[in-house]
């Protein structure tokens, strides 16, 4: 079986990326299954240029293909806001309830509905070639956390066209539906899945 590397140690991205590609014949392989604990530091200015560093870092220290994705949240009413800095976006010791909390104080001095997407970028490189992806997903954020699957943001962004919320559908209709769903449709990323549909 092909072994590729999805250059990420959150284990909620991982378990998505697996269940989207689970109709490829790959081994996906997370940074912690290969005991990388190093640190990437995502110096780029935009989600594409930080996958892009990550997928370039990893491919040259293990020498096999390596999908990286940067992905966030991106709220209008605060300019793109929390972006690229999604994941820590309440400081040093982040974490899921913290980022929610700030996010949710911040919207309260705006009117409903608070517009927001999720974006993802990932890029895939096998040494010779960068093939980059985009995915979004449209939806508006709410002030109470509901539901307990995904992880992130997913407990106050209710997608459009849902009255749940990310965690409270069904991993299967949220990966039907996510920002990184939408890579495996993009005509850039079947590049990457036409490697080893064989
Ligand atoms: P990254 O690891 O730098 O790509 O940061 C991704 C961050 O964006 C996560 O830590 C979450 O805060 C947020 N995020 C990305 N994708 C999702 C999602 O599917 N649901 C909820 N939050 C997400």
């Amino acid at each position: 079986m092909q072994r590729i590397i999805f250059a990420s140690a959150n284990n909620g991205k991982v378990q998505e990326v697996r269940y989207i590609m689970s109709d490829l014949n790959l081994q996906i392989l997370s940074l912690s299954d290969i005991d990388f604990t190093g640190n990437i530091e995502e110096a780029g200015s935009t989600f594409e240029e930080n996958a892009r560093i990550k997928a370039e870092k990893i491919f040259k220290r293990y020498m096999l293909p390596t999908i990286a994705d940067d992905s966030g949240l991106v709220v209008d009413q605060l300019n793109g806001e929390p972006g690229i800095y999604s994941a820590r976006y309440s400081g040093q010791n982040a974490t899921d309830a913290k980022n929610n909390q700030k996010l949710i104080e911040k919207l309260k001095k705006f009117n409903k509905p608070h517009n927001a997407k999720f974006v993802c970028a990932a890029v895939f490189y096998n040494g010779k070639n960068f093939n980059t992806a985009l995915g979004d997903v449209k939806g508006e954020i709410i002030y109470e956390e509901r539901g307990a699957n995904g992880f992130g943001y997913d407990p106050i962004f209710i997608p459009n066209g849902f009255k749940e919320t990310m965690a409270e559908l069904e991993p299967a209709i949220k990966n039907k539906i996510s920002h990184r769903f939408y890579l495996k449709d993009s005509s850039d990323f079947s590049i990457v899945t036409m490697h080893f549909q064989n």
